[in-house]
């Protein structure tokens, strides 16, 4: 897990890497809320003073502090302070003059929450309505999706390892909504993003870990996938989708066990789960040998990728989703006509098991470590040293 990566290879890895982030431009585009898209938003100014492009033209307000309305019309962006309308353009641009501006971005309609973000907005026409584009530092928008995704109240190791994660994420998934026009959107399809974060703890955690990413052994992103609680084990990627990664191979974790979401139950009838079986799978239920073992699971010897046995072809993660489980880590059996679940962990169980990580940060264990133990034969690179050579 030490950086001792021999130069020829560093050149190959920052070629592999360096698609859209580079030191000179560690900006992403972020496209907000756009599955609810807004037809009037205000734009507050925060932090910092702002230049304001309608189209190409400069527009000097005189005093930044205005609070700005944006309406669409027609195929125009009809721009007023609450003083004057300002003119309509296709596209306005607000761009913070100093590194910390942040301001406050308001949907109107349909009417949302007040959110506040880093650096700049960019707002154009689509079909459905604004598009809202955050031009945003990439550690900034790091500290925001951290936040967002381990909650405000974990240990400083944890938002470590949660910052190396989302930001190997991240740039793994830059291309994701080219057609957008963008590089990744806010919502869970990329990573939830809220905006910018005050959280002391999560911005110095950011800031300790800036730039580092995991790499496989033979040197590209790794997909950094997570989930909440493994229930003991994690499990092969290509047992849930059908590619096999190297660092993505099942482990036994004991650290998560205790944790929230270890265990989860549930019931059906029996006449429903047997149906069920039969008709999404032709699973032989007139046989009352293999009826009965479709009513007495367990799962003592690790898990199974299989229901009963490989060979009738009853995929555990079918039935999963089918019947919404919370994971294919289950055991049942029979009480009176009722089918009773009892499940481990919650997610698909594939990389690093979230609730397992935060109590290996909570006795001590680094973030390096952590990482180590849930990827197999990875390493920890800085796109910032890489770079150097890079640019050498
Ligand atoms: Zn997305
Ligand atoms: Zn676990």
């Amino acid at each position: 897990m030490r950086y001792s990566i021999p130069k020829y290879l560093i050149c190959i890895l920052t070629q592999a890497l360096f698609f859209g982030y580079s030191s000179n431009a560690q900006k992403f585009k972020i496209g907000l809320a756009a599955n609810s898209p807004s037809s009037t938003v205000i734009f507050t100014p925060l932090a910092g003073d702002y230049r304001i492009w309608l189209d190409t033209v400069l527009f000097n307000p005189g005093n930044t502090a205005d609070v700005y309305q944006l309406m669409l019309d027609g195929d125009s962006i009809d721009v007023k302070t609450f003083e004057r309308g300002i003119g309509k353009c296709k596209k306005i641009l607000f761009k913070a003059l100093v590194k910390d501006g942040s301001f406050k971005l308001k949907s109107v309609k349909p009417e949302a929450k007040v959110k506040t973000y880093d650096d700049d907005l960019e707002v154009t026409v689509a079909s459905t309505g604004l598009k809202l584009v955050n031009n945003v530092d990439v550690e900034d928008y790091i500290a925001g999706v951290v936040e967002s995704e381990a909650g405000s109240r974990s240990s400083s190791e944890y938002y470590k390892l949660q910052a190396i994660l989302c930001r190997t994420y991240a740039l793994n998934g830059l291309k994701k909504h080219e057609l957008d026009s963008f590089n990744l959107c806010d919502q869970v399809h990329c990573q939830a993003y809220k905006g910018k974060t005050d959280n002391q703890t999560v911005l110095s955690a950011v800031n300790e870990t800036r730039g580092l990413v995991i790499v496989d052994d033979n040197l590209n992103l790794i997909s950094a996938t997570f989930h909440s609680n493994c229930g003991g084990q994690t499990v092969n990627s290509e047992d849930v989708w059908l590619l096999s990664a190297s660092y993505l191979r099942s482990v036994i974790d004991t650290f998560c066990l205790r944790m929230p979401n270890a265990r989860w139950q549930k019931r059906i009838t029996k006449s429903e789960w047997l149906n069920y079986l039969s008709s999404k799978f032709r699973y032989p239920i007139a046989d009352s040998a293999s009826c009965g073992k479709a009513l007495s699971v367990q799962q003592t010897n690790g898990r199974e990728v299989y229901f009963v046995n490989k060979d009738l072809n009853v995929p555990l993660k079918n039935i999963r989703s089918d019947q919404q489980l919370k994971s294919t880590y289950f055991s049942l059996s029979l009480q009176n006509d009722t089918v009773l679940f009892n499940g481990r962990g919650y997610g698909h169980g594939v990389g690093l098991c979230q609730e397992g990580a935060m109590r290996m940060a909570q006795v001590g264990i680094s973030y390096r470590e952590i990482i180590g133990f849930y990827y197999t034969k990875v390493h920890l690179v800085d796109l910032a040293v890489l770079s150097f050579f890079r640019e050498d």
